[in-house]
């Protein structure tokens, strides 16, 4: 018996320190920034091996709640303020365009063409510009959580960024017009829900993330102001 406690012991004490040990080579994350877990000093990306105290670590991805698209309470305040709107009366012509936007947008959709991945482009459906016709946050995938330090994703992003830069070194010599349409479907599948999805541009050099935020607020405004607009407007609730 007194064998069986002494070896059962000693299993949990080595599982203990096996865990501590794994814990303390761990990078730590400081929101974004990736710091040794040993002397806290930033990290490279990937870094195996602390420059500052030269111990080794585990690399470790983390993620952040999604920044670029709604939550459950955005979500419903939007369709609130849209549905008070639609029963009070005919809706105006802006908030009309806007309709299959408010129908389709939900959590974690694409916030340019609100989960319908399509929009329409001189009065012609074209592909979103953003989503690229998948419905889901390109940020997040629509899972809301965005993983940083992902290895692939990032060296993804790095060969984007030379193929551009290449790119326009070479219309630079050659005088040619540059090419700019570095929004490839490939690589908004490549990077969506990696952080480094934050820096794929539109052919005008436009992050495009940023135009999907541009737009969720230009829809929520149309909606502020006829809500306000109404509450005003005498007999108005
Ligand atoms: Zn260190
Ligand atoms: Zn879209
Ligand atoms: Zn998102």
């Amino acid at each position: 018996m007194k064998w069986v406690l002494f070896t059962s012991g000693c299993v949990v004490a080595l599982v203990a320190l096996g865990f501590l040990a794994v814990d303390e080579r761990d990078v730590i994350w400081e929101g974004r920034t990736p710091l040794c877990g040993y002397c806290r000093a930033e990290l490279a990306h990937h870094a195996v091996v602390c420059r500052e105290c030269n111990r080794s670590l585990d690399w470790r991805p983390t993620t952040e709640e999604c920044r670029w698209c709604l939550e459950r309470k955005d979500v419903d305040h939007l369709l609130r303020l849209y549905r008070e709107i639609a029963k009070a009366g005919p809706l105006p012509p802006a908030l009309l365009a806007c309709e299959p936007y408010f129908d389709a947008i939900d959590v974690g959709a694409c916030t340019y063409c609100g989960g319908i991945g399509k929009v329409m482009e001189n009065g012609e459906e074209a592909a979103c510009p953003v989503c690229r016709d998948d419905k889901r946050c390109v940020a997040c995938g629509g899972t809301r959580s965005v993983v940083i330090g992902d290895d692939g994703a990032h060296r993804r992003a790095r060969e984007r960024q030379d193929a551009h830069l290449r790119a326009t070194v070479r219309g630079g010599v050659t005088d040619l017009p540059l090419n700019d349409e570095v929004l490839a479907d490939e690589d908004v599948a490549a990077l969506r829900g990696y952080v480094e999805a934050e820096d794929l541009t539109d052919a005008h050099g436009r992050r495009v993330l940023e135009l999907a935020r541009e737009r969720m607020k230009a829809a929520f405004r149309t909606l502020h102001e006829e809500h306000t607009k109404r509450a005003k407007a005498p007999g108005g609730s």
